[in-house]
């Protein structure tokens, strides 16, 4: 029987019994960057850091076990796994990509992929028919669920039918997520993509991305690309995810409880005219979301009735900190327009329904009455410096 998540957050199970590192309790830091030999053809099986170094391999082990699969890569950033990931490609293979996703996902297709020779369709994963965007220079489909901003949810299993029917890669950023709630592997993904910096590492001090697979070919790709273009994650950076990754349980538990709250909350202000939020039985993907995840995470995307509103909001918040990012034990709002997305033109921004009007929230682990709070203030604020 495979132990209980919480529980492989903390411990890995293949090491133990392994002394090697004296017992200690929290992994090594190797800050290294060669390793010496004994002699010609005696190598230690370490010899160069952008290749291995086993503060990275035990993060990369610990982030395999959470999201099932057979290997997970470390890289410097959530941007850098999804370049990596890209370099699967060749000129003239076609992607099929959801059209709400991270505005850097859209920014790296749009500017570097398509100079690279790689084409792309964008389309509504959630609603349209995908197999009508298939055609025979298709290699995969890229998205997230719930994405970014939007919190659009995709069946990831349905969608997964028709990509092993037609040979495609179904690749899933399960950022908004993390494993704790979400194993898109299971649901028959080949790749998972993750932005460590949010709910894994979970203290707004790291950046790190995650290239997870079950599939060995792609394994051995992810591994020549790593030594070749060198984005590995750093020992120092590998051992803050590990350290945060530790308490993913009881902070995603926390937040969630604290989102569920929050929506609430959010639903009853006169000012609100939506709330985005997959735990919301009015959600378009609830019933999906029950089927697919054990949870439905600490994102809400929410609309007020103008422009000025929402920037009042953004005016108003102190210990909510108007900043971008996500995932983290401190509470962010974020201005999806001017800044996740601002890279996205505005037509997109607009046909995914991202206006002057939404904001984000990545809800942390603060008492939630605090939250409330300070919201409540944050609004009372707004209506004063607009209305007087
Ligand atoms: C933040 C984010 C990324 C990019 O990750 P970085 O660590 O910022 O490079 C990718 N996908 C999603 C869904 C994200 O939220």
């Amino acid at each position: 029987m495979a132990r209980g998540i919480a529980t492989r957050c903390l411990h890995l199970e293949e090491e133990e019994g392994d002394n090697s590192n004296y017992g200690a309790v929290s992994y090594p830091i190797y800050q290294t960057a060669t390793y010496a030999h004994s002699g010609v053809g005696r190598s230690t099986g370490y010899d160069y850091s952008r290749l291995q170094n086993p503060t990275r391999e035990h993060l990369e082990k610990v982030v395999t076990t959470l999201e099932n699969g057979t290997d997970a890569l470390a890289l410097s950033s959530g941007m850098a796994a999804v370049a990596l990931m890209m370099e699967l490609f060749r000129p003239g293979d076609h992607l099929i990509v959801d059209a709400d996703l991270y505005g850097g996902s859209i920014r790296l297709f749009r500017n570097i992929s398509e100079k690279n020779g790689i084409r792309f369709s964008s389309m509504d994963c959630c609603k349209e028919d995908v197999e009508r965007y298939i055609n025979e220079n298709t290699k995969a489909v890229y998205i997230e669920t719930p994405t970014n901003p939007m919190m659009n949810v995709t069946d990831i299993e349905a969608l997964s039918r028709i990509t092993k029917k037609h040979q495609l890669l179904l690749i899933v950023d399960n950022t908004f997520l993390s494993p704790y709630f979400q194993n898109p592997l299971d649901l028959g993904a080949d790749i998972v993509v993750h932005s460590g910096t949010k709910f894994l590492g979970g203290h707004n001090d790291t950046l790190a991305g995650f290239l997870v697979t079950n599939r060995a070919d792609i394994s051995e790709q992810f591994r020549f690309l790593i030594k070749t273009t060198g984005a590995g994650l750093a020992p120092f950076d590998s051992w803050l995810i590990l350290r945060g990754i530790k308490t993913l349980g009881i902070r995603m538990e926390c937040a969630q409880k604290n989102a569920i709250a929050i929506a609430e909350w959010l639903q009853g202000q006169k000012a609100v005219t939506k709330v985005i939020y997959p735990g919301l039985p009015s959600h378009q993907g609830y019933a999906v979301m029950k089927r697919q995840a054990r949870g439905f995470g600490a994102m809400i995307t929410f609309q007020v009735k103008s422009r000025e509103f929402a920037l009042a909001i953004l005016e108003n918040v102190r210990m909510i900190k108007f900043a971008e990012s996500l995932g983290g034990v401190e509470t962010l709002i974020t201005y999806p327009s001017t800044q996740t997305h601002a890279d996205v033109p505005e037509e997109i921004r607009e046909r995914n329904g991202i206006t002057e009007r939404t904001l984000r929230l990545s809800v942390g682990i603060e008492d939630v009455k605090d939250l409330t709070e300070e919201l409540d203030s944050v609004f009372k604020a707004a209506e004063e410096d607009l209305y007087g």
